[in-house]
């Protein structure tokens, strides 16, 4: 199955893999025909309309809207929902069967899909200390004379009978194209012991991926539906939600969207949220949440922090945060459209709740003195989550088939509004020492390309230390190294047209590199894709370099009989050459420094068109060192150790190589959230 990537690399081939609906990686590599996903590969132009927010759609096509009802009993830590899906058939095709997601029953025992991969590296437990799980009670097609359904659905994922998240529904009549059908659901569910992103830890609950969920359809009428597996996120159609939750009256409630009304009974609370055109809803119930509340920049957005007592420092931080993220993404990728956004810190024990998105509610995370060791990782968790409300939220890509869609392009606007921020430290600050985040990135994006293409379903990585190296750290790198070569305004500009353009739509990879295309060049372009596809990677050194007084060419010049004056000797009076290498099959444009004896600097630009070249040399001394790319611009250079060559009797030391300061940036990768 890994062999097939390796020597197929390729948008189509990538593409036909996100097509397959089957949840093992052995099926993820079966590819289509190429010849039947080409004209699927070539967007549109998008054009200059989509740098500003004017030509931005407003509302997204409603597919699956959800009014739902929960009740909560943070006792024994279980739910009953009820309510009923309104959905459409957008596609162009038939449809006679759904697709059902049940996340929840990937914590149901030790044998579900989800359970059985193992952490390996990424974020996460390997095993579960209080088992959760959902059972359907009724789902009734109102439009199909209200007859429940279920006891007529598979009872477990495609072709494997040990997982229950990936349910097929066989309806009785076809939906046609455009025609919409109503389906009354109801359901008990048990929450786990909190584990990956939801469950509780006493009171604390955090209710994530817990209500029967219809798969996307896609528009040539095929469901993207696959088994709850630990690497990989999700993938749904926009709607309304509404929905109504139900607890005790002592618990303080955060969720998806406006708060529209509460009502009061004997001991209880129900509380009523709506949110139009997003497509996931996830809710935190406690009784010890502490809540700080502010408006964005523009006031436009009301802001919630749910935190635990003792984390008001974070609270602060991440208030701040999000309200420099609203305004520096929105700039960026298009104004973040709704009018609540809250933000959720789980309380200690509770991590695994923590550093989660969805849609107007993220969760952040860390411990209560994090703000005060001068690591910025309160910050960046926080912008992190912020940042999928477009990548993801907004521009709803495949989290299954394209991890890097979401998380590599996020982690990417991540360190650059960081940076934005922070210059220079949008890591940590500590003292003198400054690191930024896309030195942090560095070392596992290059240590790990090798291992897989960035570009590729996310059960296809081998462990969750590829996933987490290649899906987050190398697309950031990727992108962060074009924004150094290209200028960051271009790159900013080219994602920018790209979320704008493709706002509450699930685009590809083939629509991203078409932006690409567009704004930052054919050359950039075909870079990104090799990078991303191809496991294509770089690295410059200086092979060699000399350099000699120059002298008069000796010999007979011209007629011998008559010979001409003999030529001047080279300007310089300095000469000689610089040989350059570029290992690797990707190509940036390069600086490089000329150091003479005298303490001149010559700065020449290097094409590295061929992988091997010879640069001349003259100067007015002797050359003693030759440095490429001295600001370090190509984060995806392999080894910054061959970048720079001087010869015995120079004074340059380590500073012109700034190699001791990557070294230590290397040393702190681990502090990144
Ligand atoms: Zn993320």
């Amino acid at each position: 199955m890994r062999r097939l990537f390796e020597i197929t690399a390729g948008l189509g081939i990538a593409w036909a893999a996100a097509r397959a609906t089957q949840p093992s990686s052995a099926a993820l590599a079966a590819p289509e025909p190429l010849a039947a996903i080409a004209p699927t590969t070539i967007p549109a132009p998008v054009g200059a309309a989509y740098d500003d927010d004017a030509a931005m759609t407003g509302h997204p096509e409603a597919v699956a809207g959800y009014t739902l009802r929960a009740s909560l009993d943070p006792a024994k830590h279980t739910l009953h929902g009820e309510g009923r899906i309104l959905w459409k058939n957008a596609s162009r095709a038939a449809v006679s069967e759904l697709w059902v997601h049940l996340y929840l029953n990937g914590f149901k025992n030790d044998k579900t899909l989800f359970q059985r991969v193992p952490v390996d590296g990424f974020r996460g437990t390997d095993s579960v200390t209080g088992f959760g799980h959902i059972t359907v009670k009724r789902f009734a097609v109102r439009e199909m004379e209200g007859q429940d359904l279920w006891p007529g659905a598979d009872k477990t994922s495609p072709g494997d009978p040990d997982d229950e998240t990936d349910i097929r529904v066989p309806l009785p009549r076809a939906v046609e194209p455009g025609a919409s059908i109503t389906v009354d659901v109801a359901w008990d569910e048990q929450l786990p012991a909190l584990t990956f992103r939801t469950g509780f830890l006493d009171g604390f609950h955090f209710v994530g991926q817990w209500f029967p969920k219809i798969a996307r359809l896609e528009p040539d009428g095929h469901f993207t539906h696959f088994a709850f597996h630990h690497l990989s996120e999700f993938y749904s159609d926009f709607g309304a939600y509404d929905v109504t939750i139900d607890t005790p009256d002592t618990m303080v409630v955060g969720a998806t969207g406006r708060l529209e009304g509460e009502v009061r009974t004997s001991g209880r609370i129900e509380r009523r949220y709506v949110q139009e055109d997003v497509h996931d809803f996830a809710f935190t119930a406690w009784d010890g949440f502490r809540e700080l509340t502010g408006k964005s920049d523009d006031g436009k957005v009301a802001l919630r922090c749910l935190y635990p007592a003792g984390h008001e420092r974070s609270a602060e931080i991440e208030m701040e945060t999000v309200r420099f993220g609203l305004g520096y993404f929105g700039k960026a990728y298009g104004r973040y459209p709704y009018e609540t956004l809250t933000m959720v810190h789980p309380p200690e024990g509770a991590t695994e709740a923590g550093g989660m998105e969805y849609p107007t509610l993220i969760t952040t995370g860390g411990a209560w003195y994090e703000p005060f060791t001068g690591a910025h990782t309160v910050d960046t968790v926080t912008i992190h989550e912020l940042g999928h409300e477009w990548f993801y939220g907004l521009v709803a890509t495949d989290e299954h088939a394209f991890p890097f869609l979401d998380e590599g392009l996020n982690s990417y606007a991540e360190a650059d509004s960081m940076e934005a921020r922070f210059p220079g430290s949008s890591a940590v600050k500590w003292g003198s020492t400054e690191v930024s985040l896309w030195a942090i990135g560095r070392p596992g994006s290059i240590e790990r390309a090798p291992n897989a293409p960035v570009a590729q379903p996310s059960p296809s990585f081998a462990t969750g230390g590829d996933y987490g190296s290649l899906v987050y750290q190398r697309t950031a790198s990727i992108l962060g190294t074009l924004a150094n070569v290209y200028g960051e305004a271009t790159v900013r500009r080219a994602i920018g047209r790209y979320t704008r353009r493709y706002r509450f739509e699930h685009p590809g990879p083939a629509e991203l590199l078409g932006v690409f295309d567009e704004v930052v060049g054919h050359e950039a372009a075909e870079t990104l894709r090799a990078a991303l596809f191809d496991r294509a990677s770089v690295d410059y050194l200086v092979a060699s370099f000399e350099s000699e007084l120059s002298e008069a060419p000796r010999g007979i010049f011209g007629d011998p009989a008559h010979p001409s004056p003999t030529p001047a000797a080279a300007p310089g009076p300095w000469s000689g050459d610089v040989l350059l290498r570029r290992r690797g099959a990707l190509r940036f444009p390069v600086d490089v420094e000329l150091h003479e004896e005298d303490g001149t600097i010559q700065r020449v630009r290097w094409e590295a068109r061929a992988p091997a070249e010879r640069l001349p040399y003259t100067g007015k001394s002797r050359l003693v060192a030759v440095v490429i790319d001295p600001e370090h611009r190509i984060l995806l250079d392999e080894n910054l150790g061959n970048n720079a060559k001087r010869d015995g009797k120079s004074t340059l030391g380590g500073a012109v190589l700034e190699r001791a300061l990557y070294g230590a940036e290397a040393a702190l990768w681990g502090l990144q959230p």
